[in-house]
């Protein structure tokens, strides 16, 4: 007995999204959340302003995903980040722009989106019913016909849309079911790990700099003493290590380095804007003023307090003592501690706090038309549980709400 044409698992980004398009489309649809209420983990995006999406044209866009941005190709040609900006304003949600294309609700309040969202899909028709996990997929002749619930009830449809996301963040409900559904189905499931992570350092100064935010400064990282990478923007330091929007984004670059535990040095260039001629004048100009005061003013004029003793330990030259009576080395040293202040990363944080999950099930079988699976007809896939990842900057919502559009408007009748 058919109860639904659609039923879509998880009342996520991407679940949302393609339960409230299907309804548009004529269909009957129920969607399951396992979760108190839907969305949970909307409501935190961008800490608690949700970047939406970037503005980034196309080409640059895809730069910023992998392991197979190509998979996207149908998805962003039929749903891009212009139409997501309309649809989000369509629901009375204002936006803007930021800095690096990055666009956010105006009234920086995710859970304002999230909310806009959760009414939108009441009011296409969508049947919401959160405190329901689902716990198996049912499968007859390799067509999906239904779903079974945690407490043992069937429920038969004539599309299922697996949309569970990822494994981060696991108190949001997002605890990595849909891999466990598609690994049954015959599914490959590429290696899962924690993406866009804090990094673990063992330094002994971490734990004193925990708290400390710094705002436009250059980061170049060094894999077995050759520079790997590079970024420029804002770091935060953490209890156990760093992170923020440039260890974040690194982090799904050095992963792999990390894992293979080869020897790593994050080199921190507190003074990005200034080349070392220059900062070494300004050194002097700074000296030649407050001579008669001590190192420690001198610092002050340079850097944020919370760094200044972890700074002259490492210099080896004591707070206290006079600018004037600095001699050129230490000088010299000086600047090339600003410029190249280094931190060496141990490891990276966990599923906790990850804001993704690298891996998931293969895009190769997927049809990227429709985001059906090849194996079990009727049967989609869409959102985090795919293998594709991408930065921080908006790229991954967008993914979500791609995948969940093309497949809440080709799901068949
Ligand atoms: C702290 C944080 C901040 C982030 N900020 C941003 C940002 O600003 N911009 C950005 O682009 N990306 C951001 N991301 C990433 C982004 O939130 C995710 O990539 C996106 O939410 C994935 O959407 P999804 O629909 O695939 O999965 P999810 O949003 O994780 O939704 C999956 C849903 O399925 C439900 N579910 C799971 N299993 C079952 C089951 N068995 N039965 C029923 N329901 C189930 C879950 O409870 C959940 O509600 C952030 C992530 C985190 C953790």
């Amino acid at each position: 007995m058919i109860n639904f044409d659609v039923i879509v698992i998880g009342a996520g980004a991407s679940g949302i999204m393609c339960a409230g398009q299907a309804a548009l489309n004529g269909m009957q649809v129920l969607l399951l959340e396992k979760m108190r209420m839907p969305a949970c983990k909307l409501r935190i995006t961008g800490k608690g302003r949700c970047n939406i999406t970037n503005i980034a044209e196309k080409a640059v866009f895809m730069q910023h995903i992998g392991p197979d941005n190509r998979f996207l190709h149908n998805a962003f040609g039929t749903f891009f980040s212009q139409e997501l900006v309309e649809f989000f304003e369509s629901i009375g949600v204002k936006t803007k722009r930021e800095q690096g294309g990055r666009v956010f609700p105006q009234s920086n309040r995710a859970i304002e989106l999230t909310e806009a969202l959760v009414k939108w899909v009441r009011k296409t028709g969508v049947s919401l019913q959160c405190k329901t996990a689902v716990k198996d997929i049912l499968i007859e002749n390799e067509q999906a016909v239904g779903v079974i619930t945690q407490d043992g009830r069937k429920i038969f449809a004539k599309s299922i849309v697996i949309a569970t996301g990822g494994k981060s963040y696991p108190a949001t409900g997002s605890t990595g079911d849909g891999y466990n559904f598609a690994s049954k189905i015959g599914h490959t499931i590429a290696l899962l790990h924690p993406l866009l992570v804090p990094l673990r350092s063992d330094e002994n100064f971490i734990k004193s700099l925990s708290g400390l935010h710094l705002k436009n400064i250059a980061v170049n990282v060094f894999v077995e003493n050759i520079k790997k990478h590079e970024a420029f923007g804002e770091l935060e330091f953490n209890d156990f290590g760093i992170e923020g929007p440039i260890v974040l984004s690194l982090s799904r670059k050095c992963l792999h380095d990390i894992v293979a535990k080869k020897k790593m040095v994050f080199v921190l260039d507190f003074k990005p804007g200034l080349s070392e001629l220059q900062l070494d004048n300004r050194l002097k100009r700074d000296i030649d003023t407050v001579g008669k005061t001590a190192l420690y003013d001198l610092l002050r004029g340079l850097m944020m307090h919370q760094l200044i003793k972890v700074f002259v330990q490492r210099l080896g030259i004591s707070q206290d003592k006079k600018c004037g009576q600095l001699t050129s080395a230490e000088r010299e040293k000086i600047l090339k501690l600003l410029k190249n202040f280094s931190i060496s990363i141990t490891g990276h944080g966990n599923y906790d706090r990850a804001i993704i999950t690298g891996g998931g099930v293969s895009t190769k079988e997927i049809h990227p038309k429709t985001m059906e699976s090849k194996l079990v007809q009727n049967l989609y896939f869409i959102g985090e549980v795919l293998d594709l990842d991408a930065d921080t900057g908006g790229y991954n919502l967008q993914i979500a709400f791609s995948t969940g559009y093309l497949a809440g408007i080709s799901l068949k009748k």
